[in-house]
Formats: C-alpha cells, sequence, structure tokens
C-alpha cells in the first residue's frame, strides 16, 4: 500500500471537529431537556479556543427533576427489580454502542477537554466501553450470604440497591471517570443523577443518549450539566438522593461531607487528589527504564491526572545518571496539536489551569528548585493553553511544587541517602493515593511496599492498571474505592433478613 493510500484513509479530525453538531441540553427522564431557566454557559475548547456549543446551566429545579425522575424509576421496579442477568444484557449492549460511537465519543472528549485524540481513542473510550461490559458481566455472579447462626434459623445477609446516586466527577478523564461510578452504581439497580464539569460535559451526555439506546429505561441515568456552586451543590444537599459518589479535589471532598452533614446524613465516597511518590533505589539493574516510565506516566493527559507520580525520589548515588535521563525524555512530550494523531501531549484544560501551573512552575523557582527542562508555555498553532514538559531538580521536602498537587506536567526530583528517608519523604504528604518502588532487592520491594501509605504500590511498574482491581486513595486522598467488585459496596446497602424455620 502506498503512503498516499494509506494517509488517506486516515481520519482527518480537524475536518470532523468541524463538522461535528453537539447538543448540549441536559438528559432528564429519557430526553433532552433545556434547563428550567432556560439559561446555558458557553462550552470553549482548549484546542484552538472554538466555541463548541451552548450548555444547559442547570440549577437546583433541574437537579429536583432529575432526582424525581430517578425516584420515579427506582421506585416502579423496571431496571431495579429486573433480574441482574436482564441487566447485564442491556448493560453489555450500551457498551457495544459506546465502542462503535468511539469516533465520536473521543472526538468529544479531545475537543471538551484537550487530550490528544490518540488517547481518547486507545484509552478513554475502550476503558469506559469495558468498565460499563465488566460490571454488566459481574453482576449476575455476585452472591449474598447466609450467616452461620445456628440450626433453627437462617440469618441472610443480602445487599440491595440504596435507591438514588448522585455522581459528580471532574473533566480530566470525564468519560472513564463517568463509567467507574455508572457501571458498579446501575448495575447494581440504582438510578443515578450526574453533575459533570462544567469544563468538559459532553460525553457524558452522549453516554446518556446511549444508554436509552440501549435500552436502559427513560429516568434511570440522568444528567444535569452545571457548575459546582449550583447544580454540584443541589446534588449533594439533595434529601432524597441516598449517595454521592464524588471525584475531585480534595477542597471540594471537603465539601461534599459537609453537605452530608447539612442534609440526610447521606453516605459520601470521596476519590480526591493525590501526590505520588516514585522512589528508585539503587539495587534497580535498569535505572534508565524506570526514569522512562515515571517521564510517561507523569506526562501523561498533560500531568492532569490525579495519580501522576509528581515526586521522584531517588538515592543519591545514581540521582545524576538517572536526572540525565529525564532530561533526555522530557522534551518528548512537547505538546501539539491535540486532533494531529501523532500528538503525545494536548492542551491544558483551559487559560484556569494554565495560570495554576505556571504560578506552581514560578514557585518552584523562587524557592530554588533547578528547572532544567521546559518550564515554559508553548504557542502552537492551535492556540490555546499548552506548557512544556517540565523538570525540577534540587526539589526540597518543604517546597511548593513538591507539596501540593499541581495537576500539570509537572516532574520534581528529590534526593535521599537510606531507605527510611525515603520511606518518610514518600509518606510526608496529606495524600495517599498511589506510590511506586524500584528495586530488585525482594526484601526491600516488599518492605517499602509495606510501609507506603497509598492506596496502590506498584513494584517495577506505574503502567499496569485493569478494570478489575480496585483504585482509591488513603488519607486525605479519599475514602472510596472506584473498579473491581469492591465499588459495588458504594452503592449497595447492607441488610440482614433473619428466619425463623421451626416455626
Ligand atoms: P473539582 O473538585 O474542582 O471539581 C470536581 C467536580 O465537583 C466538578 O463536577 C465540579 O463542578 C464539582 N464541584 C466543584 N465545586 C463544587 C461545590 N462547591 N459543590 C458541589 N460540586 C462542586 O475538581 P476538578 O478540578 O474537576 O478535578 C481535579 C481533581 O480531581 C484533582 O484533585 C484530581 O486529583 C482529582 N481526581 C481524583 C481521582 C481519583 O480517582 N482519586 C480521579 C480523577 C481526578
Amino acid at each position: 500500500m502506498s503512503a498516499a493510500t494509506s494517509d488517506s484513509k486516515k481520519p482527518d479530525w480537524h475536518a470532523r471537529a468541524r463538522e461535528i453538531t453537539i447538543d448540549g441540553r441536559a438528559w432528564i427522564n429519557g430526553e433532552r431537556v433545556d434547563a428550567a431557566s432556560g439559561a446555558t454557559f458557553d462550552k470553549h475548547s482548549p484546542v484552538d479556543g472554538r466555541r463548541l456549543a451552548a450548555v444547559a446551566r442547570g440549577e437546583a429545579v433541574d437537579i429536583d427533576r432529575a432526582v424525581a425522575a430517578g425516584r420515579a424509576a427506582f421506585e416502579d421496579g423496571r431496571w431495579s427489580r429486573k433480574a441482574p442477568a436482564a441487566r447485564k444484557r442491556i448493560l453489555q449492549r450500551w457498551s457495544e454502542l459506546i465502542t462503535a460511537a468511539r469516533d465520536e465519543l473521543a472526538l468529544l472528549e479531545t475537543l471538551d477537554m484537550g487530550k490528544p485524540i490518540q488517547y481518547a481513542l486507545s484509552v478513554d473510550v475502550p476503558a469506559t466501553a469495558r468498565t460499563i461490559a465488566w460490571y454488566g458481566e459481574a453482576i449476575d455472579k455476585v452472591y449474598d450470604e447466609i450467616a452461620p447462626t445456628g440450626s433453627n434459623a437462617l440469618a441472610l445477609i443480602t445487599r440491595e440497591a440504596m435507591g438514588v446516586i448522585g455522581c459528580i466527577v471532574p473533566w480530566n478523564y470525564p468519560m472513564i471517570m463517568a463509567a467507574w461510578k455508572l457501571g458498579p452504581a446501575l448495575a447494581t439497580g440504582n438510578s443515578v443523577v450526574m453533575k459533570p464539569s462544567e469544563k468538559s460535559p459532553l460525553t457524558a451526555l452522549k453516554l446518556a443518549e446511549l444508554a436509552v439506546q440501549a435500552g436502559i429505561p427513560p429516568g434511570v441515568f440522568n444528567v444535569v450539566p452545571g457548575y459546582g456552586h449550583e447544580a454540584g451543590e443541589a446534588l449533594a444537599l439533595h434529601m432524597d438522593v441516598d449517595a454521592i459518589g464524588f471525584t475531585g479535589s480534595t477542597r471540594t471532598g471537603r465539601r461534599m461531607l459537609d453537605y452530608a452533614s447539612r442534609s440526610n446524613l447521606k453516605r459520601v465516597w470521596n476519590e480526591l487528589g493525590g501526590k505520588s511518590a516514585f522512589l528508585v533505589f539503587p539495587d534497580h539493574h535498569d535505572p534508565a527504564l524506570a526514569a522512562r516510565t515515571v517521564a510517561g506516566a507523569m506526562y501523561f493527559n498533560q500531568g492532569e491526572s490525579c495519580n501522576a507520580p509528581s515526586r521522584v525520589l531517588v538515592h543519591a548515588s545514581i540521582a545524576d545518571d538517572f536526572v540525565a535521563v529525564l532530561r533526555e525524555e522530557a522534551p518528548k512530550y512537547r505538546p501539539g496539536d491535540p486532533l494531529d494523531a501523532s500528538t503525545v501531549m494536548g492542551a491544558l484544560v483551559d487559560d484556569g489551569q494554565l495560570r495554576t501551573v505556571m504560578g506552581y512552575i514560578a514557585s518552584g523557582k523562587a524557592e530554588g528548585a533547578r528547572c532544567i527542562s521546559g518550564g515554559e508555555q508553548v504557542r502552537t498553532d492551535s492556540g490555546g493553553p499548552y506548557v512544556e514538559p517540565t523538570l525540577f531538580d534540587g526539589v526540597t521536602p518543604q517546597m511548593k511544587i513538591a507539596r501540593e498537587e499541581i495537576f500539570g506536567p509537572v516532574l520534581s526530583v528529590l534526593r535521599f541517602e537510606s531507605e527510611a528517608e525515603a520511606i518518610a519523604l514518600a509518606n510526608g504528604t496529606d495524600y495517599g493515593l498511589q506510590a511506586s518502588v524500584w528495586s530488585h532487592d525482594i526484601n526491600r520491594a516488599h518492605r517499602v511496599a509495606r510501609a507506603l501509605r497509598a492506596g496502590t504500590v506498584h513494584v517495577n511498574q506505574y503502567d499496569e492498571d485493569d478494570i478489575t482491581v480496585p483504585f482509591g486513595g488513603h488519607r486525605q486522598s479519599g475514602n472510596g474505592r472506584d473498579k473491581s467488585l469492591h465499588a459495588l459496596e458504594k452503592y449497595t446497602e447492607l441488610k440482614t433478613t433473619w428466619l425463623r424455620i421451626d416455626r
């Protein structure tokens, strides 16, 4: 095949972006609706600043409508009392429709929040489809329990759907974060009212359209776009919402607990921020592989990942060589046009995030860290908020860039002399989402992994991930777990039913 032929078969994402029609209305009770007030907000693309859609600006009255639809659907039992095997078939059909809509969903995601189209296609859409299918597949294989209570009685311990779940999600992986809530919440028979981020509402709306096409009854899955302090607050305060599945910043997660305490004490599942540490010991056989891995994990998704390994802790004896490899790697992630299929780093989500990231870079320089790669805003043909992959050496634990979540492509290198110091540095944060240990001493790898306070510890890797394993944090990184069968517990209530069998 000639190069010309193969090129002509490649999708022209710019042309598709010009042609795509985007409906920004809410989804309530199985149909597209405007906000009751008629208000909208303009959603602009970080790719090039174009206006994508006028999105419904949901407020308390719209949340009321959506929660009422969710409650009515829950009570009528068309979803909540459907046999798990029947829910499974519909969730599988939904997953197939997501896969069939791959190009449209990926394009919406890229235009909405700026990630490279190649990753929206190869990561975000497949992970979303797999999550929905996996929970569908799992749900008719989960058994309840009988307690060992003796011969004259049975105590059944069952898990029941809760009712209406409010899901509030962030903008960095809009579809995947939505799917991590929707999969377990819907598979267990609940209704959902979702409030996507105002910075990336488009794919959640499309997922709802596909859900109805797949056969999920109207009212079971509702999406109300809007601002956090309006639609988000109304949802989290709602007296008829049974639980909140929240993913976002630790600051907003704190608010979720406050809203629950001021309303109906609904369950709050918080999945929050991180400042994950990546520890490299001198007994690892291939520190260069560790350096390439941390660069890949850090700069993926423009560094806008909750689990980005933003602090590299490296033993002083190998630190100079390690940093030399990082310095070669970082520029490979130079940002470019997200609609170009070869781009590996896209745009930050908006100008506010750009200011935040540039502020952290300035603070690192001011506090005496050495910026040895990147550190500048990038001007691309497409415009938008782009930042160079940035590398700081000589970072100390007191510096702001070592303590706070930056949520941008900024990697900090800290040096340590002993294992105990490395563990203390790694744990010296309020967060506890993930960590990685690089060592070929099996005792050390286990010892350090055990000592790290994090929801997930990787050993000699950072890239493996799967829907089968829980994802979540210790301490101020949250209290819940997304993914895996454990997530089913978040959206179900335990019930004990005693039965006397001798009367
Ligand atoms: P954010 O907290 O600003 O917003 C998250 C969601 O909450 C959005 O939908 C927003 O509209 C809503 N919200 C904001 N203020 C609100 C309020 N007062 N009341 C109700 N809702 C409100 O977070 P973000 O900037 O969208 O996302 C980035 C954060 O998410 C980072 O801290 C990142 O680490 C975290 N995150 C965590 C995970 C995880 O699984 N632990 C995954 C992805 C992102």
